[in-house]
């Protein structure tokens, strides 16, 4: 029997085909999403007030009768009403599109019952385009406002989700008899608490809406979270059971390695290399998130504890989101394994078909032991002969699927997933519940801190100026601007575009100059950035293309331009372009004052008081509220009907530590998918 909740919006109530499709864009597809669909607010509205006493702003639905129509001049000129009743009268305007239906109402001494918000215009109290009520029934006294999309309008949804509810409570009486009483009984108090949420033949005074609703949203949040956690325990018990491929340290190896860098490993760098080890050795798959700030060589990590394996030959994979950045791990790696005997390839989209067959015939063999390359790894004639490692770099590039589509090229392998935009806990024990956390902390030995200033637009000049200090010294600076062409700068007013500042540095600093940015082809990209590498060019005028991984050490300057515009997730990461070598950095950030907004300011001290990446994160959770957290929305993360993680950290621990000692049960399972979403199932197939 197919769960009533899950019916399907076109099957279980009257609706237009393409509302459904306007439906669809808000994720709504079944019944279980409409009636799970979160009210933003509450629209309160004073039933017949005195209109003698109004005020601004007011929300009011009142009985009235039209006392006068004043006379206009032509129709182009807004239409006035006088309406009112023994408590006072109101002035109603109609601006120049007039619904027929409602023309032919405004008749002096009809009677109406209108809806609508008093505005203060001209010392007088008036409303514009009331709504006029036809129907008893409709009368309210508040009504939920949701979050909406093109093609669809608040009542609308509203008297979908009321008939969705209709639904729900007349099918699950027949439902409810074949099943568990825990079930019902939960699903019971579930249907109570969504009668409130959505004010379904409900009377609750205006007054206690607001705590009513605080309690209830509270409520559901808790149980969706308990339902996050469970699934995610259950898919860990599944991992466990698999067995894991067992690889010790391989002797020698990563010393030899080390002595040709000339690096000493860090404190955390040790560490990290310690507990991978610890779990290679363990039959066990690991699941293993890797956070370190950007800098502090999260790349050596992956390479030394690959060494484990390709030393046994077993196969190892490094996928970065980036063709430029799997072009620098592979040149990275290229040159520091050279003489070991261990192979390392690059596959991107961008290897020749010959290359290409060749490669995957390598690869096949078992002859590749380490293979770099991008999305274009996890295509389907890519075969190993043996994959027994997965390192994932800045995996917040990558949706869930992806990531499971490279795992399942092997059978049961150890996946580590490296990130540079740290994820706080909330977030991580939502994604991957026990995932185990590895932290790199510090950054390798004499590294400065990087400085930061921040700077109104008017400080142009001067910065332009500062330039020529490192230039001078040899090292290199990057400029970022949000847009790229004065086409862009024409619709964006305040926002600065790249071509154009290209032309004045390059004017002042002729010949040390070059551009970077999405317009570009990849060959293009590709040698811009290795002539900047080189030191060829000096000076880097980009968009945010440059965020996410380049090492260039000699890069000790980064100037943003608007980073009022960008997210602080986003701006720790541009800063962490610098800040690379032994050389002191330096960060200077631009900002537009036109049209500041509190939040911006806000950002901009957070990122000139800190540099540490994590403090920055849970900042930028809380700002934001976690659905917005960088990246989260893109991958396809799981988003939650009623939790919002920035709120309801305590909830989580909570919901965690309850589901660790979790009994499965088929009322567990009921919750499990009663709160899942298309992503959280797609987790679970792993
Ligand atoms: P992440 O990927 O964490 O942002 P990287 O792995 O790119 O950082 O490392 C940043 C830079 O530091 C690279 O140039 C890397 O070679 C260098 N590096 C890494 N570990 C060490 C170390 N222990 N000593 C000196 N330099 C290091
Ligand atoms: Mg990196």
């Amino acid at each position: 029997m197919i769960n009533i909740f899950f019916s399907p919006v076109e099957n279980s109530i009257t609706i237009k085909k393409e509302t459904i499709w306007a439906l669809s864009r808000l994720g709504i597809k079944t019944i279980r999403d409409l009636v799970f669909y979160k009210p933003a607010s509450y629209q309160i509205k004073d039933i017949n007030p005195n209109l003698s006493e109004l005020q601004d702003g007011q929300l009011i639905q009142t009985k009235v009768t039209i006392e006068k129509i004043l006379p206009r001049a032509n129709s182009r000129v807004p239409l006035k009403v006088i309406a009112g009743n023994d408590t006072g009268s109101v002035t109603v305007v109609f601006f120049n599109k007039i619904p027929p239906f409602i023309y032919s109402r405004l008749r002096e001494g009809t009677e109406h019952i209108i809806s609508g918000k008093i505005q203060l215009f001209d010392y007088h109290f008036q409303i514009s385009h009331p709504e006029f009520i036809l129907q008893k029934s409709l009368e309210s006294a508040y009504e939920p406002i949701y979050p909406l999309t093109y093609g669809l309008i608040n009542k609308q949804l509203y008297g979908y989700i009321i008939h969705a509810m209709d639904f729900i409570e007349k099918q699950w009486v027949l439902q409810a008899k074949n099943l568990q009483p825990e079930i019902s009984q939960y699903v019971n108090e579930l249907i109570e608490d969504l009668k409130i949420l959505h004010l379904y033949k409900s009377n609750i005074a205006t007054k206690d809406i607001k705590p009513m609703w605080e309690k209830v949203i509270k409520k559901l949040a808790t149980a969706e979270l308990f339902a996050n956690q469970a699934s995610l325990l259950k898919v860990r018990r599944q991992k466990h059971i698999k067995n894991g491929r067992i690889f010790v340290k391989a002797s020698g190896l990563q010393e030899n390695i080390l002595a040709k860098l000339g690096f000493t490993l860090t404190p955390s760098q040790l560490e990290v290399i310690k507990e991978i080890e610890a779990e290679q050795k363990l039959s066990v798959q690991m699941m293993r998130l890797l956070q370190g700030d950007v800098g502090s060589g999260k790349t050596l990590v992956a390479l030394l504890t690959m060494l484990n394996v390709a030393a046994t030959g077993s196969q190892c994979c490094l996928m970065a989101p980036t063709d430029l950045l799997a072009n620098q791990h592979y040149q990275f790696f290229a040159n520091v394994l050279e003489g070991s005997g261990i192979k390392c390839e690059l596959l991107t989209g961008k290897t020749s078909a010959k290359n290409r067959a060749m490669l995957t015939q390598e690869l096949e063999k078992g002859e590749t032991l380490i293979l770099i390359g991008t999305h274009a790894l996890f295509q389907e004639k890519v075969n190993f002969k043996d994959l027994a490692y997965v390192v994932i770099d800045e995996q917040h590039r990558f949706g869930v699927e992806q990531r499971l589509a490279l795992i399942n090229k092997a059978s049961h392998p150890d996946v580590l997933i490296m990130t540079a935009t740290p994820i706080p806990r909330s977030l991580t024990l939502t994604m991957f519940g026990d995932m185990a956390v590895s932290k790199l902390i510090g950054k390798p030995k004499d590294r400065l801190p990087i400085t930061t200033t921040v700077n109104p637009l008017s400080k142009l000049p001067d910065i332009i100026h500062a330039v020529n200090k490192k230039l001078v010294k040899g090292e290199g600076v990057y400029w970022v601007c949000p847009l790229i062409s004065e086409e862009e700068m024409q619709k964006n007013k305040n926002l600065q575009g790249v071509y154009p500042r290209f032309l004045e540095l390059q004017n002042i600093y002729p010949g040390t100059v070059e551009m970077l940015h999405g317009k570009m082809n990849n060959i293009q990209r590709d040698s811009t950035m290795q002539r900047f590498k080189s030191g060829e060019i000096r000076i880097l005028v980009a968009t945010t293309i440059i965020e996410v991984g380049i090492d260039v050490p000699e890069a000790t300057l980064i100037v943003i331009e608007n980073a009022e515009h960008f997210g602080l997730a986003q701006l720790h990461q541009l800063r962490g372009r610098v800040g690379r070598g032994s050389l002191q950095s330096h960060c200077i950030m631009l900002y537009n004052p036109t049209g500041l907004s509190a939040t911006a300011r806000e950002r901009l001290n957070i990122m000139h008081g800190s540099n540490d990446g994590f403090y920055i994160a849970e900042k930028d959770l809380m700002l934001r509220g976690s659905g917005e957290i960088i990246g989260t929305k893109q991958s396809g993360e799981p988003e939650f009907f009623f939790a919002d993680l920035a709120r309801d950290m305590e909830i989580l621990i909570t919901a965690h530590k309850s589901a660790e000692t979790l009994e499965f049960s088929e009322f567990i399972n009921w919750q499990i998918e009663l709160f899942a979403r298309k992503d959280h199932e797609v987790i679970k197939s792993g």
